[in-house]
C-alpha cells in the first residue's frame, strides 16, 4: 500500500480568465512507506502546487489523492483537515517556528491540536528532540538556536503526530552546506527507521541523488528522472 498516491492530478489557476495557467496536466505519483522521493523541477514548474495538493492544503481540479489507502477527494473538508493533521507533516525552507514558544512547546502544540494529552505530548516531544540531538535545547526559544537546530526542531514538529507522509519544500535551502548535510542525514535516518514516506522538493542534485528516486515535473506531468 502506497503512503501517497496521486493519480491524474490536474490543476490550473485563474481558469477561464486571460491569466489562466495550467500547472498540472495529469500528474501521477506514488510514494511507498520508508521511501524518500526527490522532486526536482525549475521554479514555476508546479512543485509547491503538487505538494499542497498531496498534503490536502489545496484541491485538484481533477484526479485523486489517496493517503494511506483513503481516497480523499470525496471526503468532507472536515475529514480532510483531520487527515492532514494526523497523516501529513510539512517542512519548509524557512521553519516558521512560533518565536514566543520553546522548542519543546513548538512540538507539543500540534499534538494538543490533534487531541493528544499534554503529558504524552511532552514525552513524545522530548523523545523527538533527543532523536535529532537536541535534548539539551528543549527549553530554548527559536531565536536562541542556530539555523540547523531550528530546522531540526521543525522536523520534530512535522513528525509530532507521527504522520505517514512528510512533505518538504527545500528543507535545507536556507542552510550552509555542512548544516544542510547534517539536517538531511537526520531526515533520511527518520525515513529509514520509522517507515515514513517523504516527498522532498529540492534544487540540490547531490541530496536528490541520495534519496531512493528522483522525479521531475515535465509539462504538468511527473516523470522519473533518468
Ligand atoms: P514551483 O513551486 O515549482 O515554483 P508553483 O506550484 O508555485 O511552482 O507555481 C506553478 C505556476 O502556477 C507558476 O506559474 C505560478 O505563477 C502559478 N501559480 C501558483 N499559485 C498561483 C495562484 N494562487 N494564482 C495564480 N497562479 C499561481
Ligand atoms: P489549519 O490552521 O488549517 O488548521 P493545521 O494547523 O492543521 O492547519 O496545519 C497543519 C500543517 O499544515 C502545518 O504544518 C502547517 O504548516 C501546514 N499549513 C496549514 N495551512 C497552510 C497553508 N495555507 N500553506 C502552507 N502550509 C500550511
Amino acid at each position: 500500500e502506497a503512503a501517497l498516491r496521486l493519480s491524474g492530478i490536474e490543476k490550473g489557476y485563474l481558469r477561464g480568465t486571460p491569466g489562466e495557467v495550467i500547472v498540472l496536466r495529469g500528474a501521477d505519483l506514488e510514494v511507498a512507506p520508508g521511501e524518500a522521493v526527490a522532486l526536482v523541477a525549475p521554479s514555476g514548474a508546479g512543485k509547491s502546487t503538487l505538494l499542497h495538493i498531496a498534503g490536502l492544503l489545496d484541491t485538484p481540479d481533477a484526479g485523486e489523492v489517496v493517503i494511506g489507502g483513503e481516497a480523499m477527494q470525496s471526503r468532507s473538508d472536515r475529514r480532510r483537515t483531520i487527515a492532514r493533521r494526523r497523516e501529513v507533516g510539512f517542512i519548509y525552507q524557512f521553519h516558521h517556528l512560533l518565536p514566543e514558544f520553546t522548542a519543546l512547546e513548538n512540538i507539543v502544540l500540534p499534538q494538543l491540536a490533534n487531541g493528544v494529552a499534554p503529558k504524552a505530548a511532552g514525552e513524545r516531544a522530548r523523545a523527538l528532540l533527543a532523536r535529532v540531538g537536541l535534548a539539551a535545547r528543549a527549553d530554548h526559544r527559536p531565536a536562541a538556536l542556530s539555523g540547523g537546530e531550528q530546522q531540526r526542531v521543525a522536523f520534530c514538529r512535522a513528525l509530532a503526530n507521527a504522520p505517514r507522509l512528510l512533505l518538504a519544500d527545500e528543507p535545507t535551502g536556507n542552510l550552509d552546506p555542512d548544516t544542510s548535510e547534517r539536517v538531511f542525514a537526520v531526515l533520511m535516518e527518520l525515513v529509514r527507521e520509522t517507515g515514513l514516506a517523504a516527498l522532498i522538493a529540492t534544487h540540490n542534485l547531490d541530496l536528490a541523488a541520495r534519496m531512493d528516486r528522483t522525479v521531475r515535473l515535465d509539462h504538468g506531468r511527473v516523470v522519473e528522472a533518468a
